[in-house]
């Protein structure tokens, strides 16, 4: 496609940085570049219509690991450096707030989250509870607190062990609220978001690139790439994509489940939202099949997850399944996103894994601050 002279003039010269991705690392880089730069021409580029990849279709969880988590991560990595992942999360959620204001995205953690155990997980429901102190003390320095309490099933969930370990500090967002409030302050402090505009590559100049998309071709001083589970497509850092799908009910009459829920180690995870249930999770049932850039829902995966609800979280409420839909993670051998620059002009900020909401808005601001 041919672009005119206005369309280049106006949209497309003199860019400073170009940020490829909206999703919420590549929008808080672009809002943090304008902070520090307020004078500078910024341009985000987004292939799909909505941002497309995880952060308009995730769970809305504002946590920062479920004490299984946190115990499997114990087995693998020093102390220092688990309580060092759960201050970042931590401290992502704060900044998160700070950023975009409770009220506009609906966060709230009045109702805690909880780790719920099944019937046929005795082993990992006791070790969770003797090692319950030894996380605690672990994770006083952050939460000043005991983080995760031993809490009675009231939610009648069936098929469980009778109490869940709970966390009163987790909370949930309106994941749709969010991603809007995010694109309109960034937009509002005046960078500039293309959609519909997928970069194929990019080629490194002395002190410019040249970015080419499916559509044309513009310099940019410096790149940023915030393509977390695509980012193997352009640039060679080792991402992975994993999908996740999801599900939610229509409205449940009288609803009394109300929280965020990690079930089978994080496998599956649910929530209350205006009176429905959204349910995800089940990509161990097949992590080879799920490790795709492509959206889609499989019967193997959704079949299970409204076998969970039936015979888990709903046993005894009939319910309908309203939609049903996937998001694509960027996941590695590490915990750690990479935030990194490429060359003289490019950088990147990939591989969120499931955690983007806690942690997003740091490597975002992280991202940018590679300019320094
Ligand atoms: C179903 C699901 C549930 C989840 N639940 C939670 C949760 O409860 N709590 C939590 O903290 N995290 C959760 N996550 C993870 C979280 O959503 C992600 O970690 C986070 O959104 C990643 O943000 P991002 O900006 O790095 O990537 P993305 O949101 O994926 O953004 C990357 C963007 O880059 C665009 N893009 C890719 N390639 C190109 C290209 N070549 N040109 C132009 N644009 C391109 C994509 O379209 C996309 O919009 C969940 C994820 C999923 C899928």
């Amino acid at each position: 496609m041919n672009l005119s002279y206005w369309e280049y003039k106006t949209w497309l010269s003199n860019i400073d940085f170009t940020i490829v991705g909206s999703g919420i690392v590549g929008l808080n880089c672009a809002l943090h570049l304008k902070k520090q730069y307020p004078k500078a021409k910024i341009l985000v580029l987004e292939r799909g219509q909505f941002p497309q990849g995880a952060s308009t279709k995730n769970a809305g969880f504002a946590c920062f690991g479920s004490v299984s988590e946190v115990l499997s991560d114990l087995k693998n990595h020093p102390e220092e450096e688990v309580r060092q992942l759960v201050l970042k999360r931590w401290e992502g959620i704060q900044l998160l707030r700070e950023n975009l204001g409770d009220k506009p995205m609906e966060y709230q953690n009045h109702c805690g989250g909880h780790e719920v155990f099944l019937k046929e997980q005795a082993d990992l429901y006791e070790d969770c509870l003797d090692n319950l102190d030894r996380v605690n003390t672990l994770l006083r320095p952050v939460f000043g607190t005991d983080a995760f309490l031993v809490h009675p099933n009231t939610f009648n969930f069936n098929g469980v062990q009778k109490n869940y370990v709970t966390n009163p500090f987790e909370g949930q967002i309106n994941t749709g609220k969010m991603m809007k409030s995010l694109l309109a302050k960034v937009q509002n402090s005046g960078v500039t978001i293309l959609n519909a505009i997928g970069v194929d590559s990019y080629q490194e100049n002395i002190d410019h690139v040249v970015v080419k998309t499916e559509q044309f071709e513009f310099k940019t001083n410096k790149l940023f790439v915030a393509t977390n589970g695509f980012a193997s497509q352009l640039i060679g850092e080792t991402v992975k994509p994993a999908r996740a799908q999801v599900l939610i009910t229509k409205p449940i009459e009288n609803l009394s489940i109300k929280g965020t829920f990690h079930l089978d180690e994080g496998y599956y995870y649910f929530r209350n939202i205006d009176n429905r249930i959204l349910l995800g999770g089940g990509r161990n049932l097949d992590f080879k099949g799920e490790e795709t850039t492509s959206f889609g829902e499989t019967s193997l995966i959704q079949n299970r997850l409204e076998n969970i609800l039936q015979t888990v979280i709903l046993p005894n409420t009939p319910f309908e399944i309203d939609l049903r839909w996937s998001g694509i993670m960027g996941i590695g051998n590490h915990k750690k996103p990479i935030v990194k620059q490429l060359a003289n002009n490019v950088f990147c900020g990939v591989r969120m894994g499931g955690m983007g909401i806690a942690i997003g808005s740091l490597v975002g601001r992280e991202l940018a601050n590679l300019l320094n």
